[in-house]
């Protein structure tokens, strides 16, 4: 039997932009660090258009002021285009008004360059979580339709591990989480980023073979993935780890994926998989049973 189509994403940053990097490279120094980011994304659209795919570019706003008719490009090709947020900062370091003002300043420059509304938005570094439930209002509010920003998974970072494995409608914000391939009786984190990198390509299609069947899966890459090239930062050795792992062969190992699995966007996913409406927030936190003396 044909694996169902997995949804195929990428989140549109520079490689100096990215959470590893935030201790050695301020947002104050971006506009004089080596801008890569063509490399990647014209690979990244050299590769769809042989193979005919159509997936979501998560586009950071900060590289739609700097690079519009890159974005145009992308939105040319036929390919969905959501909002990865402004500036690269997690929910987590950011306050209500904060989060408002970066998200709307993102979906203002990607309206005006592709003539249509943003329904779509990816938090950066997965951090919509039980902290940052509160964005799920602003998004509603600045006309978002769905979210696609939460793991399903215990990271320090990111993650909620009790998250439903399936597209679920919060309140009225449709939420597409990452969910992980399964190998055995292990579920791994292969569906994108360092993983996918670190894996033998054979063990990650297993597991996302696994998983697919039951759940519907998100893939996430980043153009920075695909420029084996790029700068070297002086990082500790734990995320020099995370950044640079299994750059070398990336570019054959998405290849081989694009060969084996059929692809959708994430708007095409959605419309395709049973969507949960779900009679509590798992984001947010559980009401206690009723207390005993209202009992008769
Ligand atoms: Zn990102």
């Amino acid at each position: 039997m044909k694996p169902n189509p997995m949804a195929l994403s990428f989140d549109i940053e520079d490689w100096f932009t990215v959470r590893n990097m935030r201790e050695v490279i301020n947002e104050s120094e971006w506009d004089n660090q080596e801008y890569r980011i063509e490399i990647g994304v014209n690979y990244i659209l050299e590769q769809l258009n042989l193979r005919n795919i159509k997936a979501t570019f998560f586009i950071l706003g900060w590289v739609a002021q700097r690079s519009p008719e890159l974005v145009a490009k992308i939105h040319q090709h036929g390919h969905e285009i959501a909002s990865h947020g402004h500036s690269h900062k997690p929910i987590d370091l950011m306050t209500p008004k904060e989060f408002r003002e970066d998200l709307q300043k993102s979906i203002t420059l990607l309206e005006e360059i592709t003539g249509e509304k943003i329904k779509g938005f990816r938090a950066p570094s997965f951090s919509l979580t039980k902290k940052t439930a509160w964005a799920i209002e602003i998004m509603k509010e600045l006309g978002l339709e769905y979210d696609s920003s939460i793991f399903v998974t215990s990271h320090p970072d990111y993650g909620v591990i009790d998250f439903p494995e399936e597209i679920v409608n919060m309140n009225g914000l449709i939420e597409v989480p990452m969910i992980k391939g399964k190998l055995l009786s292990r579920k791994i984190p292969v569906n994108g980023g360092g993983y996918f990198r670190l894996f033998p390509y054979a063990i990650t299609k297993n597991a996302l073979l696994n998983n697919n069947a039951q759940s519907p899966m998100v893939l996430y890459f980043h153009p920075w993935e695909f420029d084996k090239d790029q700068p070297r930062a002086p990082m500790s050795p734990l995320k020099r780890f995370r950044h640079y792992v299994g750059l070398s062969d990336n570019r054959l190992k998405f290849e081989r994926l694009l060969d084996d699995f059929d692809f959708c966007t994430i708007r095409e996913l959605i419309e395709n998989s049973p969507v949960k409406s779900l009679e509590r927030n798992p984001l947010l936190p559980q009401l206690g049973p009723e207390p005993l003396t209202h009992l008769s």
